[in-house]
């Protein structure tokens, strides 16, 4: 099998790297911070153990997924003979312009490379690069073990092959991939932030409160999650900025983002991960408890 590499072993770049290397890639995991990588090969295992206790792979699986997977800090020697590279550092301009720059130098020539921004301008990181035809948005959904979805993101210069190859390669993993075209947002964050935002905006007017605003979406929509506690999940900074990508990119004010959302980021509740925004998390506990600020 082909060998892959992914770049930033965080949140999305280790589900993308069980992922590839449960289905048999040799899969070079790089990070610049150790520690980052070192988390990453223990959550990758305990997903794959969990899937082992589920029956949804066996045990050898397992085994020669963990093995395929190589850890490095240095960009050059792990992306070397990879046919792909996945860049899932974080998500800022300046550091994927300086990573995209930095791979067309040392990857091979004909080697793929992806993005899996969540917002960020596919053609924007392709014109850094002497390949733009070869430079792509592969946005993997989280837990990337678990959801189906690969928007694929065809920059203005991405080229018909390398669309065809990414959607085949998404297939294999026995994901469902769809090619959509670079404008802001995508297809996913443009129709799924503007009603994140609708529903903080209708909270801070005080239409209704958390748990009143996500049980009309869940029950009357059908949906997983309140667009609330979904907020939560992805992390409000995250939210924030592709809505300022949205505002900028359409210079549009029906994207801007609500001020309370600008507030609770300025503020540091970003969430799940920060341990408080809409609702507040406790270590060890799946109990759904309204933060205080927004309880009655
Ligand atoms: P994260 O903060 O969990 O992980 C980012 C990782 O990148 C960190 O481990 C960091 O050390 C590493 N990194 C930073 N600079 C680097 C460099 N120069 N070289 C190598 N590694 C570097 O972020 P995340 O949530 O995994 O997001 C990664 C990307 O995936 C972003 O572009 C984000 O928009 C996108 N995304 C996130 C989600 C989500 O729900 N979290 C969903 C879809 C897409």
């Amino acid at each position: 099998m082909e060998k892959v590499a992914v770049i930033g072993s965080g949140t999305m770049g280790n589900g993308i790297a069980h992922i590839f290397a449960q289905y048999g890639h040799q899969v070079s995991l790089i990070d610049i911070s150790k520690e980052a990588l070192q988390k990453a090969l223990v959550t990758i295992e305990k997903n794959l153990a969990r899937q082992v206790e589920k029956g949804s792979i066996t045990a050898e699986t397992k085994t020669r997924a963990v093995d395929n997977i190589t850890t490095q800090t240095d960009m050059p020697s792990g992306v070397a003979g990879a046919s792909l590279i996945v860049e899932a550092a974080t998500e800022n301009v300046d550091l994927k312009l300086k990573i995209f720059q930095q791979l067309d130098a040392c990857a091979d020539p004909e080697s793929i490379l992806a993005s899996n921004t969540s917002s960020i301008s596919i053609t924007k990181i392709a014109s850094v690069t002497k390949r733009p035809e070869k430079v792509i948005g592969m946005h993997f959904m989280n837990p990337v073990p678990l959801m189906k979805l690969v928007e694929v993101i065809r920059g203005y210069s991405t080229s018909d092959t390398v669309t065809k190859t990414v959607m085949e390669i998404s297939q294999r993993l026995e994901k469902i991939p769809v090619a959509v075209n670079d404008y802001p947002g995508f297809v996913a964050n443009r129709i799924l932030m503007p009603m994140i935002n609708e529903a903080i905006c209708a909270l801070h007017e005080g239409v209704a409160g958390v748990a009143e605003i996500d049980t009309v979406m869940k029950l009357g929509m059908a949906h997983p999650m309140g667009p609330l506690q979904l907020a939560d999940f992805i992390g409000l900074d995250i939210c924030l900025s592709i809505l300022n990508v949205l505002y900028e990119g359409f210079g549009n004010p029906k994207y801007a983002p609500s001020p309370l959302l600008v507030n609770m980021v300025q503020a540091g509740h970003n969430g799940m991960k920060s341990g408080v925004g809409f609702y507040q998390y406790t270590k060890g506990s799946k109990e759904l408890v309204i933060s205080p600020r927004f309880s009655a």
